[in-house]
């Protein structure tokens, strides 16, 4: 009576494997198998990726903001001296 071609969650033995985390290879279930970039993975690792790729990811999402942000003031900053203009040439 041997089950090794049904494998068990590695965080719950009492359920079937669903999917195998690609990066440490742990047999899991539905609930702890988490899909990223089209690959398993566990919840550790998952975090672990998250963890790695995030700060890249975000000071790229700041810098882009804060050229927005400046390309905005500086634009509405010169609609602002070029409106004034017009108005002191026209009075
Ligand atoms: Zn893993
Ligand atoms: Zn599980």
């Amino acid at each position: 009576m041997t089950s090794t071609a049904t494998q068990r969650c590695a965080h719950h033995p009492q359920r079937q494997a669903f999917a195998l985390c690609m990066s440490c290879h742990k047999p899991l279930c539905q609930e702890c198998a988490t899909q990223w970039d089209g690959i398993w993975h566990c919840a550790k690792c998952l975090g672990a990726k998250r963890r790695a790729a995030k700060p890249r990811s975000r000071a790229v999402g700041w810098i882009s903001a804060a050229v927005a942000a400046l390309l905005l003031l500086f634009l509405s900053a010169r609609v602002l001296v070029w409106a004034g203009a017009l108005i002191a040439g026209l009075a």
